[in-house]
């Protein structure tokens, strides 16, 4: 099964693990647009997917029918048999977070329904691809041991070299081999989010607007964690920005603080220079 691109990184939960999960399409590029193109809303159809070498039969359905919802903001849903097979391999891969969360549901109120939130130390995910078939699916597990080893080898590196990595899919080949398999997963996570945000802004740099290269034809952009990657270990959408070598550099000399709200770097020397491009922070 080949990963072509990047769908979603969903974080565990309780519904993930018995019967589905949503999937928002804002954003995603590749996958919105075979979507977009199949599946109108209250539609469904079958897809596989595909866990360690393993297929399991799901569907997947357009929730967001009614009228008066904008088709952009299209909702999926992918849905498993209840407690079926599919259920049962993904709690073994997620112990952490279902020992977790089935021991709160046991012993809390039965009338509080609330989502159930993980500690940080808790926390796993799913990361979902396309493949090269376009009704199957690719699933891929980050468990809390990744995350924990992930925390050990990303202590005392450096930001620019990890995401150097991650943009330009350099191989470090100091970790051990257990922990390198580890971190391939989460490189490639990284990676496949990164370059479905450089397709959603054609390759232009989300500060300055510019498509570096474009007359050589060619496009150099670069992915930016905001809070940097080696202490959140975030490398959701809304944790990346895609910005040009000129000002990805800047920005690590000098670092700036960034403006979530009003969407704007601050540099040391008061200058104030505002995201000319955004549709996804
Ligand atoms: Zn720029
Ligand atoms: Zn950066």
């Amino acid at each position: 099964m080949t990963t072509e691109n990047y769908v979603y990184k969903k974080e565990v939960d309780w519904s993930l693990l018995t019967e589905g999960f949503t999937l928002p399409i804002n954003n995603q590029v590749v996958f919105g647009q075979i979507m977009g193109l199949f599946l109108q809303r209250g539609e469904s159809k079958e897809i596989n997917l595909y866990l360690s070498g393993r297929s399991y039969k799901a569907r997947i359905m357009n929730v967001n029918f009614a009228p008066r919802f904008n088709r952009k903001k299209d909702t999926l849903q992918i849905r498993y048999s209840k407690n079926g097979e599919l259920s049962k391999v993904l709690k073994g891969y997620f112990l952490r977070s279902y020992n977790y969360i089935k021991q709160i549901r046991e012993t809390r109120d039965p009338s509080i329904r609330t989502m159930i939130k993980l500690p940080e130390e808790y926390k796993e995910y799913l990361a979902i691809y396309t493949t090269e078939d376009e009704d199957s699916y690719l699933l891929e597990t980050i468990v809390a041991d990744d995350m924990q080893t992930l925390r050990e080898i990303m202590h005392g590196q450096q930001e620019r070299v990890m995401e150097a990595e991650f943009n330009y899919d350099v191989k470090d080949d100091t970790a051990g081999l257990n922990q390198k398999e580890k971190l391939d997963k989460i490189r490639k996570l990284n990676k496949k989010i990164g370059d479905n945000l450089k397709l959603l802004y054609g390759y232009r740099c989300q500060i300055c607007g510019h498509k570096i290269g474009e007359e050589y034809g060619s496009h150099i952009v670069e992915a930016h964690h905001i809070d940097y990657f080696i202490s959140s270990l975030n490398n959701d959408a809304n944790n990346q920005m895609i910005v040009c070598p000129n000002h990805h550099s800047i920005i690590h000399d000098v670092n700036p603080v960034f403006d979530r709200r009003r969407l704007l770097y601050v540099y040391k020397n008061g200058l104030e220079e505002k995201l000319v491009l955004n549709r996804h922070l």
